[in-house]
């Protein structure tokens, strides 16, 4: 038996986990973010709760192990951020620990039952506040120690002409210390910078997706200059990759017109001919950090 996590900057879920597709959720509790104290023992308290010695607990957080010094690294929790949380974990619990990156167990869930089921290599791509990915391969996520891998937001990558026809974009500055990231540009807020640049209008990205689908023509200008932006990197991710799928989560893929087009420009980008869609939306659109968190506890990789 496996104790999964998925550890927001609001809430921690927990569940206890038999089987992939047999995950009991537990009781939600509010994240401690300056407490470490704190934070260990709602850990233990969801433990208790769920009753039984597990072999493993697992948590999915939005950040990332640093694969050299084992320290993690979770801009939005601070009692973790630079600690060396598995270790240090593991004391206080009496129990192995693993941590992973929640879209790293977003592309797990993918892969295990989601829209990746049958396919070797899966990229998981989180079009959500921002752009993160991971990358399953025979099952098996790529750095489960910890590291970058399937970060295809990062990395100063995006044209600095972009949309039908170009206009110029300026390299914005990202949180990750770059300029020119497919996170400055690709999530929700990377829309609505885009839009703020084009048209001088300061607008959420539910109310811009919303007047594009209405037909409305600055909207739709944005949406064509993210897409020109976003599909290029994502195609030379998936080259570089072999993925044959690429399950899409976050808040952006609930506008499937929007991965639609995304879909078409990546495959016309690619070398490989896909006469089906490659960019889909993810399946698992209930917990995947819990799916996957479990998936990697039960496979016992990097334990
Ligand atoms: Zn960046």
């Amino acid at each position: 038996m496996i104790v999964c996590f998925d550890i927001g900057g609001s809430a921690v879920k927990g569940a206890v986990a038999h089987a992939p597709d047999r995950i009991v959720p537990l009781g939600r509790r509010i994240t401690p973010l300056d407490d470490f104290d704190a934070f260990v023992e709602v850990l233990r308290a969801v433990i208790d709760e769920a009753g039984g010695a597990p072999e493993r607990i697992v948590l999915s957080i939005t950040g990332v192990v640093d694969p050299e010094t084992q320290a993690t690294k979770c801009a939005n929790i601070p009692c973790i951020d630079g600690r060396l949380l598995s270790s240090e974990l593991s004391q206080a619990l009496g129990l192995p620990v693993l941590i992973a990156n929640d879209a790293d167990c977003f592309a797990l869930a993918e892969a295990g039952i989601g829209a990746g089921r049958g396919h070797r290599i899966v990229l998981g791509a989180i079009l959500g506040t921002g752009v993160g990915g991971g990358l399953v391969v025979d099952g098996r996520l790529i750095n489960a120690a910890g590291g970058f891998a399937g970060e295809w937001g990062h990395g100063p990558a995006v044209a600095s002409h972009a949309g039908h026809p170009p206009v110029a974009i300026p390299f914005y500055d990202c949180g990750c210390g770059q300029r020119g990231c497919v996170d400055s540009v690709g999530g929700a807020r990377g829309m609505e910078r885009l839009h703020l640049t084009l048209h001088e209008l300061e607008a959420t990205s539910e109310a811009i997706t919303q007047a594009w689908l209405s037909g409305d023509a600055k909207a739709a200008r944005t949406i064509d200059v993210l897409i020109d932006l976003v599909a290029s990197p994502l195609a030379l991710t998936v080259n570089i990759t072999g993925a044959t799928i690429v399950p899409v989560g976050g808040g952006l893929s609930n506008v499937e017109p929007l991965l639609e087009l995304l879909d078409q420009a990546v495959r016309a980008r690619i070398l490989r001919r896909f006469d089906r869609r490659l960019v889909v939306r993810g399946e698992c659109r209930v917990e995947p950090g819990l799916i996957g968190a479990a998936i990697l506890g039960l496979s016992g990789d990097a334990a």
